[in-house]
């Protein structure tokens, strides 16, 4: 499996960096060409068609497409919160109709949580529905959310009208009468991605759309998936910024000889090579945490309970501080070119600061690692 994604990024993603980067309509060829390779969603169980990888092999999986394009990684494995919320929060029924469809079809799932008053303030969320009969109707403005656009579906995050307390996740078709896209985000780095705006008004949606149990609770379940592949973009950013510096110092002459064969310059790629090793040993180690839980004859308890895995929040921050450390030394490795649009590490500067941004920035995740891990005195270890 990995081989073939390794062969698919070579082939279709590392050779086009200016494409991906130029904010490329979306879904993008490649993304067509993933399905058609048989690699798309592949971490859809096989029970419901798809190929079943676990968590720890789409960290090694997502590193390979994001050494090609992390807005392109981005793009293809995001769904994973939506199904992985879906699979284990939807009525049965529910799930396996959506998840063949996105094993089958290669489809995606957007997830319509944030807004502009509440981005990690989730508790704030004001998009709300009512019942109505054997029918849920959901309205709000929703501020970011990738892959709205071409979606099967959304999993938006509202309140009961009727309960301010009672916040759930409803799954709604992407051709609901009533979505509307507001606008494509010209974001900074992660051009490979599609994010937008998106408003719902008045979408009506069966009744046993709605998910199971506390919608914010359901989604911090899916979050530790996305928050470990998020993680593992900044692996494949940070080998493609260490095999540029090897092919550039090889060149580079200083002092009369290579780059490669001076001292400062090994000091920086060796300190690269254990940045890189610490992040990958750390996703892998949360994402078994994952697995582990998943594997369970009935997950939802035990995740229930646990919620937010400490260690999907220390893989996040992690990676994207010492992404952004490889980042800066990159920056700096190719000279007044490394400055340039002429050069792919602008790009991939550019690209690394997202890992610290989204699904909680390091505040955010400092906060939830204090008042989760640190103040209940019974989950200190
Ligand atoms: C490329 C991209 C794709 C995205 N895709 C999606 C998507 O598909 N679906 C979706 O729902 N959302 C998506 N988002 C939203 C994203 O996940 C974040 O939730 C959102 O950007 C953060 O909310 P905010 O903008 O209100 O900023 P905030 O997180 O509120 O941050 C604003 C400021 O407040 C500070 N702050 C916030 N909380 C604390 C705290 N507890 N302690 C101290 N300081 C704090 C921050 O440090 C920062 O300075 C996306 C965003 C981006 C950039």
């Amino acid at each position: 499996m990995l081989d073939r994604v390794r062969a698919f990024a070579d082939a279709e993603i590392t050779p086009r960096s200016d494409y991906f980067d130029s904010l490329p309509e979306a879904p993008t060829v490649a993304t067509a060409r993933l399905h058609e390779a048989g690699l798309a969603n592949w971490w859809i169980p096989s029970r419901y068609g798809g190929i079943g990888a676990d968590l720890e092999e789409s960290v090694d999986i997502v590193s390979e497409l994001a050494y090609g394009d992390a807005g392109f990684a981005f793009g293809s494995f995001l769904s994973i919160l939506g199904t992985t919320m879906l699979r284990l929060c939807g009525e049965e029924p529910l799930a396996r109709t959506h998840l063949e469809a996105l094993a089958a079809g290669g489809g995606s799932c957007g997830i319509l949580a944030s807004e502009e008053q509440a981005g990690s303030e989730l508790g704030r969320i004001a998009a709300r529905f009512t019942h109505d009969g054997d029918q849920v109707v959901i309205s709000g403005d929703k501020y970011f959310a990738t892959n709205a656009d071409a979606a099967d579906l959304l999993l938006a995050v509202a309140r009961d009208a009727d309960d301010d307390a009672d916040f759930r996740v409803v799954l709604v078709p992407r051709d609901t009468p009533g979505v509307e896209i507001v606008k494509r985000w010209d974001m900074v780095g992660m051009r490979g991605s599609a994010t937008y705006q998106a408003r719902l008004r008045d979408c009506a949606v069966p009744a046993a759309h709605v998910l199971r149990g506390n919608g914010l609770r359901n989604l911090e379940i899916g979050l530790n998936a996305s928050r470990i592949l998020i993680a593992a973009t900044a692996i494949g950013l940070a080998r493609r910024v260490r095999d540029l510096s090897m092919e550039y110092a090889a060149v580079k002459q200083v002092k009369g000889s290579a780059l490669t064969g001076n001292a400062v310059f090994a000091g920086k790629l060796g300190q690269i090579e254990m940045l890189i090793d610490v992040m990958r040993n750390q996703c892998r180690a949360a994402a078994a945490e994952f697995d582990r839980y998943m594997a369970a004859p009935d997950p939802l308890p035990s995740l229930y309970r646990t919620g937010t895995l400490r260690s999907a929040l220390a893989a996040k921050m992690y990676c994207g501080q010492a992404g952004w450390q490889v980042a800066t030394i990159g920056s700096e490795m190719f000279g007044g070119l490394g400055y340039t649009h002429d050069h792919p590490i602008g790009k991939l500067v550019r690209d690394l600061r997202y890992v610290g941004l989204v699904e909680g920035g390091d505040d955010v995740v400092r906060d939830l690692l204090y008042s989760r891990f640190v103040v209940p005195a019974g989950k200190r270890r």
